[in-house]
């Protein structure tokens, strides 16, 4: 049977596969402070065991690949990757969480290798907010790449927001301009990945979704593919914003994917820490039929749900390891 049912009954047919811990910037809610702990690029997978272990995946009906990172871009000849990915049978989607910081270059290219959606971090309209949420003055950089993502013809792109103290007045005005430019936007409650997260300032989205819905006439909404996120959308379909809420409405019972490090662990969920070593075990020599077997028992581990609120201080793991 090529299907990966878990032990509550959830269908995973989603991995994000993060192919660099590396980033050109500096998120607060993301990296932790003076982070050097890069792993060597001998540790990484090479491109050779990706393609061959996203093949098994894919055997085993993992139809949607999202290569994230650290910042995915900064990975050597992305492209080749992509195209390689693409080729594999069994798989129907991939698609890239990006920065945008180098996505001018860049955008024509992935699209036509079979990227075929892209969302792009942006938490503020203001060059000082950017600077110091995002630890580098980039804004300008980002706005070109969510520019060539357009021209190269992504469609819908997806504008990804995490809400915290710092951003939360700009909620609205980020709305209109999404809105204006024909982008999708998702407002994402910070998690509390380790201190340097925890000390930007949880901000609880029910009362802002409540708040979005009425100022600007929005009614529930669906989005294919849309993953954990809630959306709502004006009526005449021509907007769209998302909610993605792990804390104040979490969404474990219909979680659909498992991540990837750059190193070739298998995390079952965003807050546990059960994990599976398929490196390890490639470079030992593990036969197709034994990354198989393994592949079906990680997926049985997948915990039910994670602890953000009972227990927030057990995650030491930071979204730029596991891809968010
Ligand atoms: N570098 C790319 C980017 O920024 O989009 C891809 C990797 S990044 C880890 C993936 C997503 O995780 C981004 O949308 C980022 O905002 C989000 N993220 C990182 N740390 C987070 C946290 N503590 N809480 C909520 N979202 C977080
Ligand atoms: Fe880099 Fe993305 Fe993490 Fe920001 S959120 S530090 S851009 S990996």
């Amino acid at each position: 049977m090529n299907k990966l049912i878990d032990r509550f009954g959830r269908r995973i047919e989603y991995l994000r596969f993060s192919v660099t811990d590396r980033c050109d910037l500096r998120c607060a809610y993301c990296m932790p402070e003076g982070f050097k702990g890069f792993e060597e690029p001998a540790h990484w997978l090479t491109f050779d065991e990706i393609e061959r272990l996203m093949g098994l995946f894919a055997s085993l009906g993992m139809k949607r690949i999202r290569l994230t990172g650290g910042e995915p871009l900064l990975r050597r000849n992305i492209v080749g990757l992509v195209e390689r990915i693409a080729g594999l049978p069994g798989i129907e989607d991939i698609s890239l969480s990006t920065n945008a910081t180098q996505l001018a270059g860049m955008a024509g290219d992935l699209r036509r290798a079979g990227v075929s959606r892209l969302n792009v971090s942006l938490d503020s309209l203001r060059p000082e907010s950017v600077a110091k949420i995002n630890g580098r003055p980039v804004l300008d950089k980002i706005l070109a790449g969510l520019e060539a993502g357009r021209a190269a013809g992504f469609a819908p792109i997806k504008v990804n927001m995490v809400v915290m103290r710092e951003n939360a007045d700009e909620v609205d005005a980020i709305v209109a301009w999404c809105m204006r430019r024909g982008f999708v936007l998702r407002l994402i409650e910070l998690m509390p990945m380790g201190d340097t997260a925890r000390k930007m300032g949880y901000v609880d989205l029910q009362p802002v979704k409540a708040r979005l819905q009425q100022r600007f006439g929005l009614i529930d909404t669906v989005m294919t593919g849309g993953g954990p996120a809630r959306y709502l959308g004006t009526p005449d379909g021509n907007f769209t914003v998302g909610f993605i809420t792990p804390i104040s409405q979490h969404f474990c019972a219909t979680c659909n994917r498992v991540r990837m490090t750059v190193d070739g662990v298998l995390h079952l969920c965003l807050g546990q820490e059960d994990r599976v070593d398929f490196r390890e075990m490639m470079r030992a020599g593990a036969s197709d039929t034994d990354l198989l077997c393994a592949i079906r028992r990680a997926i049985d581990m997948k915990p039910e749900r994670h602890e953000f609120i009972e227990a927030p201080q057990k995650l030491v793991r930071f979204m730029s390891m596991t891809g968010g």
